[in-house]
């Protein structure tokens, strides 16, 4: 994260107050969470939750439960938060929380207690106006409501716009479900439209068939694109005729959510599916999995980066001279956190909006923000990426100096 950012605010001549203004957190907080666990024992855990900007108004950003968080982890999720939320134009400043502790091992109820524990601890950061959780790694609806409900009872009213991610009856939004994958269509399809490519004649490969993944492979599917290849943590799934991505999903939903087994098409593994000549490469699956080691086996003209993260920092130069267009992940995977802001939205002017309204304005916003990217790639000369934190940087920047500090 920061290689990037650093590279950004040199291009585009931050000065050196300015630069430590964008570094430095806003907030951090660490606390204590004392849990009875079912066995009757009492175990303490560790939470965080940092506030990186609240520039461009109250920060935004999951709540994560895994055994690794780190308060320095957290605070680079957080920053990445703010370029998000910047590079997309919504006004949420970035933020991250986390909870060492591992939720697979871990009862429902001691779940639910030490979410209960945790929001109780951040009363004075979480707010509707102030900081706005989600869920992330480890968390989702059942969490975001516990998160709520507590919040709610401490003031004594139902304060539904503290979280976004909620059940739908709760004042969850529709299309939040699937509206990373939307993104990432929309972003992938901005992009072939400025390399002239005809969806129609193109073709792609997904990697993570999951939330992300499995919704941008439907997507794109949908809208004429052959795609070739999907893959999920058993290993990677090719037709050169194009995989049947309805049987795809429907067998996955029928297997405990893998593509183990699924006979549409021939076994690869996940390392071949990043080197097939394919058009669009979509990796929505984890992090660093195109590093200096194999970008240069890497044959498609484009990458969408659906997946937080996917190209280490080192395999940057190697895409960028190969003449490949990534569209970043702080743009491609933005339209989760641009519904979840409608549901905030939403829930703050206390109407719900139809499907086609939410699919229609995140769309919008989408095709917006890759087009100023794009524009800000062509005018500095740099790529997708740089162009990304650039708008990013400098928008919280100008945003800071007619606010100005101290
Ligand atoms: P998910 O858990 O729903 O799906 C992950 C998929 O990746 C699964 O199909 C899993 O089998 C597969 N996978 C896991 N390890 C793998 C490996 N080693 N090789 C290949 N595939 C593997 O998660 P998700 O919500 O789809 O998130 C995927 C990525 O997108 C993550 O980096 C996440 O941070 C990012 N992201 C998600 C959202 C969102 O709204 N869900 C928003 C922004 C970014």
């Amino acid at each position: 994260m920061m290689s990037r950012f650093d590279a950004a605010a040199q291009l585009l001549g931050v000065t050196e107050e300015m630069y430590y203004i964008l570094k430095v957190p806003a907030r951090q907080v660490m606390v204590g969470l004392p849990i009875t666990m079912d066995n009757g024992s009492i175990k303490v855990f560790e939470g965080h939750r940092v506030i990186h900007s609240t520039i461009l108004g109250p920060s935004k950003g999951g709540i994560r439960l895994d055994p690794a968080v780190t308060l320095d982890e957290v605070r680079a999720l957080a920053a990445w938060m703010t370029w998000k939320c910047a590079v997309v134009d919504i006004p949420y400043g970035g933020a991250k929380g986390g909870i060492a502790c591992n939720p697979r091992e871990m009862s429902a109820g001691e779940i639910e207690r030490l979410i209960r524990a945790y929001t109780v601890a951040m009363l004075d950061v979480f707010g509707p106006d102030r900081d706005i959780p989600a869920p992330d790694m480890g968390t989702g609806p059942r969490e975001m409501a516990w998160l709520m409900d507590e919040y709610s009872k401490s003031r004594g009213m139902t304060i539904n716009g503290v979280v976004t991610g909620k059940p739908l009856v709760l004042g969850g939004s529709l299309g939040r479900t699937e509206a990373t994958g939307r993104g990432v269509t929309v972003a992938a399809l901005s992009a072939m439209d400025k390399l002239r490519m005809n969806p129609y004649r193109s073709s792609a490969a997904v990697q993570g068939f999951g939330n992300v993944g499995s919704f941008a492979a439907e997507l794109l599917h949908e809208r004429g694109v052959t795609v070739m290849a999907v893959s999920d943590v058993t290993g990677g799934y090719y037709n050169d005729r194009g995989i049947d991505i309805g049987a795809a999903l429907a067998y996955r939903n029928a297997n405990k959510g893998t593509l183990e087994g699924f006979n549409g098409a021939e076994r690869i593994t996940n390392e071949e599916l990043l080197a097939l000549p394919v058009d669009v490469l979509v990796p929505a699956a984890k992090e660093d999995v195109i590093t200096a080691e194999n970008a240069d086996s890497i044959q498609a003209k484009m990458i969408v980066e659906g997946a937080n993260g996917p190209t280490s920092a080192s395999a940057d130069d190697i895409i960028n001279e190969k003449g490949i267009m990534v569209v970043p992940d702080i743009l491609a995977n933005a339209g989760g956190v641009t519904v979840s802001y409608f549901e905030w939205v939403q829930n703050r002017i206390g109407y719900k909006w139809t499907l086609d309204r939410i699919n229609r304005r995140a769309d919008r916003n989408m095709k917006d923000a890759f087009d100023r990217v794009f524009e800000t790639s062509q005018k500095y000369k740099v790529s997708m990426r740089l162009a990304a934190y650039i708008v990013a940087i400098d928008k919280v920047a100008s945003t800071y100096k007619y606010r100005g500090g101290y």
